[in-house]
């Protein structure tokens, strides 16, 4: 029997996720597959942990690529962090943050909501009161990049509050890692992780993840178990470490892709490529507003790898990406939460943060804006 070829055209992937991934990262997916202890993998696996280090900007010995899309990077932070009853405090300021709170309470904690309006990032002054109201807590939970609403979250004031108050800070980085400056080690993040598909130009598959030596310790000496064995920072330790002690099997051709990816960027330069997601979102925000669209974010929280603009009275947001994707093959994406139908997003990620790419979508989106 022969089945029919299945279909796949190229699509231009400018939404809030995944981005495209770069040809180069594709090859490197169909280099031959070997065995995940094969010393030519073990080589491969601990160039990906030196390139993940320079990415994060950390000397973390505790790097590593988890199994799995962004939201196992954050199921793993958590899993990992949380003990029963402990007390922890989450900055929701979009569905992101809100997800984090589902996912901590899973593992038994009692969780502290600090909250801003979507589009709005935390307010300092209101995790100061929660942290004084609360000097129990251990960690405080945050997103750096809200992909739901486009906010960059600043993150210096928040780290000094939390470190001087001893706790634990957990930071999400799925839409800024490889696009924006992920201050890891400056900044003091103890848990941070990522995810593939987004500014590393990869395929989902795999959850970038880096801990602080005081927050490795911590996990370490855990008396309880982690609730969750496939994540459990303990075992993959070991099995990313010296010993290479067997825990799963390392997706291998997914570590290529990554492999590969860090290698780009490592080429470009960190600085280069953080300079260039800004000066293109700069000139997309401009034409945007040319366009007579208006921003949801305010410029100085904007997300430089995704930008977010409320759609015009009367226009039915879901047609106009229908129109593009049609017509154009173009892909952007609505809004989320309490934002669904009211906005569209748009991501510059990666090979995608690219003038001539930002002029095709300008061109459809006038066409499908008329
Ligand atoms: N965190 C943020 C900020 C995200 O944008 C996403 C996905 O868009 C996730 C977590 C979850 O990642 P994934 O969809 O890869 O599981």
């Amino acid at each position: 029997m022969t089945l029919p070829l299945r279909k796949t055209t190229e699509k231009l992937l400018m939404g809030p996720g995944p981005s495209n991934a770069d040809q180069r990262v594709l090859r490197a997916m169909s280099e031959p597959m070997i065995g995940h202890l094969d010393p030519d993998f073990l080589g491969i696996m601990n160039e990906t942990r030196e390139l993940l280090k320079y990415v994060f900007q950390t000397e973390n010995e505790l790097t590593m690529a988890m199994p799995g899309t962004g939201s196992a990077g954050m199921e793993a932070a958590w899993a990992n962090t949380v003990l029963p009853e402990m007390k922890v405090i989450i900055c929701v300021h979009g569905v992101f943050g809100q997800r984090m709170t589902d996912v901590a309470s899973r593992y038994g904690a009692n969780v502290v909501v600090v909250g801003s309006p979507m589009g709005r990032p935390i307010d300092p002054a209101d995790l100061q009161k929660a942290i004084k109201d609360n000097p129990d807590a251990k960690v405080v939970g945050i997103v750096h990049a809200e992909t739901s609403t486009g906010v960059l979250q600043p993150l210096e004031e928040i780290s000094k509050m939390v470190h001087e108050a001893g706790m634990f800070l957990l930071v999400d980085c799925v839409t800024s890692l490889g696009g924006v400056e992920v201050p890891v080690e400056r900044l003091k993040f103890d848990m941070t992780y990522s995810g593939t598909q987004k500014c590393l130009n990869c395929p989902p598959g795999l959850a970038p993840l880096t801990v602080s030596p005081r927050m490795g310790e911590w996990i370490s000496k855990r008396e309880i178990p982690v609730k969750n064995w496939y994540l459990d920072l303990n075992m993959i330790m070991r099995y990313w470490g010296e010993d290479r002690f067997y825990h799963h099997t390392a997706p291998i051709n997914m570590t290529y892709a990554l492999n590969e990816a860090l290698r780009i960027i490592l080429e470009e330069g960190n600085e280069k490529r953080w300079e260039r997601h800004w000066s293109n979102a700069r000139i997309f925000w401009k034409v945007l507003e040319a366009m007579g669209l208006k921003p949801v974010v305010e410029e100085k929280y904007r997300l430089p790898s995704l930008t977010t603009y409320y759609t015009p009275e009367g226009v039915n947001e879901a047609s106009v990406r229908k129109y593009l994707m049609d017509k154009y093959s173009i892909e952007i994406g609505g809004g989320l939460g309490e934002l669904k139908g009211k906005i569209h997003r748009v991501g510059l990620m990666g090979v995608n943060s690219n003038p001539a790419k930002m002029a095709l979508l300008t061109v459809a989106l006038c066409d499908a804006f008329n």
